[in-house]
């Protein structure tokens, strides 16, 4: 079995500002090494269940956050970016069997994690289809594309609560709740035993029920905190302004929707 793990660090457990996620500043480091921990507790989980190749994109910020020397040897690890839009799930392919998100956090435009936000914190929300657009579904639905099942998400609680509308089938494992600019963190070690656990049992029940149905169109909305930056979005094909911050953009294609995001977030 092939499984693709895609890691953040703002839904990891403790994590609770800005500065802790950046590698320039000294607090990052115990965030960081946590970061890591929690995805080698989901690789365990995954080896349990009979995964003897696992693919993890470092996908935070520089894509230089985890320390490869502390998890399994069967396992590759995606540094950096290389600019494809498939961004936080770079590589995935049909050849896995399944996707794995580690860390994720509540959508920009949502209260439920002091640092929510969807790609680019210099925009407010995106909208697909009408809803608030988080990185765990925009990077669903890729997956969807590709006909790999999402089955196992760790992060705060706002967004378990979204994944589990998405489909009931994903197993959840909620690490902290954020209330205004605080966060309520579970214990960093029980953390990494309910990963494991979850990752396991994720893989050992009937996979192909995690599939996520792709709308058959989609109207991507993008909301900016600067006007500046939605008039130059205004620029990119078929895209039009709908106020001073807002941008629209339809498509049926998803490949399309995911190539916009990457030009215009
Ligand atoms: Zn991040």
């Amino acid at each position: 079995m092939k499984v693709y793990i895609s890691a953040d660090i703002e839904g990891v457990t403790g994590v609770n500002h800005w500065d802790e996620t950046e590698k320039s500043e000294a607090c990052h480091e115990e965030f960081a090494h946590q970061m890591t921990l929690e995805v080698n507790a989901a690789c365990e989980g995954a080896i349990n269940a009979g995964a003897d190749e696992i693919w993890i994109k470092d996908a935070h910020d520089s894509g230089r956050n985890i320390d490869h020397n502390l998890l399994p040897k069967n396992t590759k690890l995606i540094r950096g970016w290389s600019g494809h839009f498939y961004s936080m799930v770079q590589e995935l392919d049909e050849t896995f069997d399944a996707l794995i998100f580690v860390g994720y956090h509540s959508a920009g435009g949502t209260n439920t994690n002091p640092l929510s936000h969807t790609m680019n914190p210099q925009i407010d929300y995106i909208r697909l289809n009408g809803q608030i657009l988080s990185e765990f579904l925009l990077h669903s639905y890729i997956a969807s594309y590709l006909n790999v099942p999402v089955v196992f998400l760790s992060g705060d609680l706002g967004l378990c609560d979204e994944v589990n509308k998405v489909n009931e089938n994903i197993v959840t494992v909620p690490v902290k709740k954020g209330v205004g600019d605080s966060t309520i963190n579970i214990h960093p070690q029980l953390a990494l035993e309910l990963i494991k656990g979850g990752v396991e049992k994720s893989l050992n029940k009937n996979i192909q029920l995690c599939n996520i149905q792709l709308p058959e169109e989609f109207e991507l909305e993008i909301r900016y905190k600067e006007h500046s930056n939605a008039f130059r979005s205004s620029l990119y094909p078929d895209v039009e302004l709908m106020d001073p911050k807002t941008i629209s953009f339809r498509n049926k294609d998803y490949m399309e929707i995911i190539r916009a995001i990457s030009f215009l977030a």
